[in-house]
């Protein structure tokens, strides 16, 4: 049906679910279907030539916008927490406080640097984020077919608007749930919008954002795209819901997070730094291929 799903990177536990569910999706057509996926380390690169590439955070960090001090305070905390996050011997109740407490430290210390509006395009033109390869057939499919495509983010919504506005691909069938910035009059950051988004909350996220999934209710089929378990939570606000298709990449830590990944979701891609295989299911889902 999909080649690329033999493709030495795809890991299935039940791959003839995955092809009931695509065959269910592609079957009720692709007016029925939405595109709900994460931003950092999902549509963004884990890694490029050997060296990693930055997640909203980390363009930010590592941007002029930032203090050399403060540059250091972030990297000490990314060194603590990001351990924490991909521990498999800790459970989500345990990692919870420990992730809000990074996020936290990490806005707190952004918000006493006094970022300007104005600097956030600069930090991403001169950062190494990239999209991950076949980025722009994702992005233009979707549109081309009106399929809503949802980012939901733990990141910074407007330095993640940046990277896809900068790629061309920010088209109008896009909506971002993300931590937005709050700027005083004269273009200064003072602090962070709304309630926290964390890689283990997104749950709560959709759930305040009934707005959106009651616009998309005729739309009871979901493609998910996720890199964190945290990330299985983005659905949860559908409306409705018929068919849901599963798909994580498993960037770090394989070989002990193998199982609880093929546990959870439908199709695992290991060390895959492409969208091949999402392209080819979205093009499958939207029968055209
Ligand atoms: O877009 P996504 O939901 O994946 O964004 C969350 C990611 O941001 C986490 O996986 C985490 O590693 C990263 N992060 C970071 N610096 C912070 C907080 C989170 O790089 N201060
Ligand atoms: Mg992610």
């Amino acid at each position: 049906m999909v080649p690329e799903l033999s493709n030495s990177s795809v890991c299935m536990k039940d791959p003839q679910r995955v092809q009931q569910i695509m065959q269910s999706i592609r079957k009720a057509g692709s007016n029925t279907l939405q595109v709900i996926s994460d931003f950092d380390m999902t549509l963004t690169r884990f890694s490029h030539n050997g060296k990693r590439c930055p997640t909203c955070h980390n363009i930010l960090d590592n941007s002029k916008a930032i203090s050399t001090e403060c540059r250091e305070k972030l990297d000490t905390l990314l060194k603590t927490y990001y351990p924490i996050e991909i521990d498999t011997s800790l459970s989500v109740e345990e990692k919870l406080p420990l992730m809000v407490e990074w996020w936290t430290k990490a806005h707190d210390l952004l918000v006493e640097q006094r970022i300007r509006k104005d600097q956030l395009a600069e930090a991403v033109r001169e950062s190494d984020a990239m999209l991950r390869e076949g980025y722009p057939l994702f992005f233009d499919h979707l549109h081309e077919h009106s399929i809503p495509l949802l980012i939901f983010s733990a990141g910074i919504g407007d330095i993640l608007e940046e990277v896809i506005r900068q790629a061309g691909v920010f088209h109008s069938n896009v909506n971002v749930f993300s931590n937005y910035m709050d700027f005083d009059e004269s273009g200064v950051l003072r602090a962070f919008k709304g309630e926290l988004i964390h890689i283990y909350n997104k749950r709560e996220g959709a759930l305040l954002n009934t707005g959106h999934f009651q616009e998309l209710r005729t739309r009871p089929n979901v493609l998910l795209l996720g890199d964190s378990l945290g990330d299985l939570n983005m659905a949860d606000g559908v409306q409705d819901m018929e068919n849901i298709l599963k798909i994580g990449f498993l960037n770090d830590k394989v070989e002990e997070r193998k199982q609880a990944y093929l546990d959870s979701y439908d199709i695992v891609l290991i060390k895959d730094e492409t969208l091949e295989v999402p392209n080819a299911i979205v093009l499958y889902l939207t029968g055209n291929k």
